[in-house]
């Protein structure tokens, strides 16, 4: 925390910037308030958007994603944190610099220190990450069904992701979870098997490329954002997809 408010500010100070851009992360939201405070910055956190014409305009999420919200910021200069995933990562550079900043840490200040790391279930995959994400909910019913799209996944060589409930549920480990409470991502192609779509789990995953559902209700909010839907039962589709690329259904 100590080590990052000072290396952020020394840098605020250098570049002198209108608007201060730091990740909405665990640690971001750590030490962006700390920095905020003692330049006497306001700050926005969670941004989804964030505009500069004639003044900054960042765009919130609230009320469990359901209403945007536009901050319109009386101020010349302002901090904002933006929530990670929420665009796709840049293709290089263009004409800005990056460059080394060298900051000088006063050691004597640092009151905390990081004395280690421990792991949350099946922190080997990242979904943030993937270009194709098998994703699973409620509608799989029974973790012993889990296979059939794990099976799905591996024909595909896609990554594996669900709902909360699953998570919850104890089905699959949290890091696979994705949603406001999860994780957001955008890849490619997002494969979406018995959720429902409910505003917190879009709020994850409405950044991929093309979104495909499965799901027997007509009426899931779903398919208000898939480009394609199956309108079917999972568990006689997701059998023909691995048949159709390949692999072979489990016996669940
Ligand atoms: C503060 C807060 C934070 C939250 N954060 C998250 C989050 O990060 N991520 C998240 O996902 N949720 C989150 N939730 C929960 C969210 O509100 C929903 O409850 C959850 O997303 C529903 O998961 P689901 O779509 O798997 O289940 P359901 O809503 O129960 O949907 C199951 C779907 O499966 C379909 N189905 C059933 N059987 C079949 C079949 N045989 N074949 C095909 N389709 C079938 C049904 O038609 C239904 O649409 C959060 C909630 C709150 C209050």
């Amino acid at each position: 925390h100590d080590v990052y408010v000072q290396a952020v500010e020394a840098l605020y100070d250098e570049v002198e910037p209108d608007t201060l851009l730091m990740p909405n992360s665990v640690n971001g939201l750590d030490y962006a308030p700390a920095v905020a405070n003692r330049r006497s910055l306001p700050l926005v956190t969670d941004a989804i958007d964030i505009k500069r014409d004639e003044g900054l305009s960042v765009t919130r999420e609230k009320y469990g994603s359901k209403v945007e919200t536009v901050v319109e910021v009386d101020a010349d200069r302002a901090a904002v944190t933006v929530r990670p995933g929420e665009w796709p990562p840049a293709e290089g550079t263009d004409d800005t610099e990056v460059r080394a900043f060298d900051a000088d840490i006063d050691e004597s200040a640092v009151r905390s220190t990081v004395t280690g790391f421990q792991e949350v279930g099946g922190g080997d995959v990242d979904i943030s990450e993937a270009e194709v994400l098998v994703s699973v909910g409620r509608g799989i019913e029974e973790e012993e069904n889990i296979a059939l799209v794990e099976a799905l996944a591996d024909t595909l060589d896609a990554t594996l992701s669900s709902s909360r409930p699953i998570v919850d549920n104890g089905w699959l480990p949290k890091n696979r979870q994705v949603g406001q409470s999860g994780k957001q991502v955008t890849p490619e192609v997002y494969i979406a098997i018995g959720i429902s779509g409910a505003v917190q789990h879009v709020a994850g995953m409405k950044g991929a490329e093309t979104i495909v559902a499965i799901n027997t209700d007509p009426n899931a909010p779903i398919y208000d954002l898939a480009d394609y839907g199956i309108v079917d039962d999972l568990f006689e589709v997701v059998p023909a997809l691995i048949e159709a690329f390949g692999g072979e259904p489990p016996d669940i």
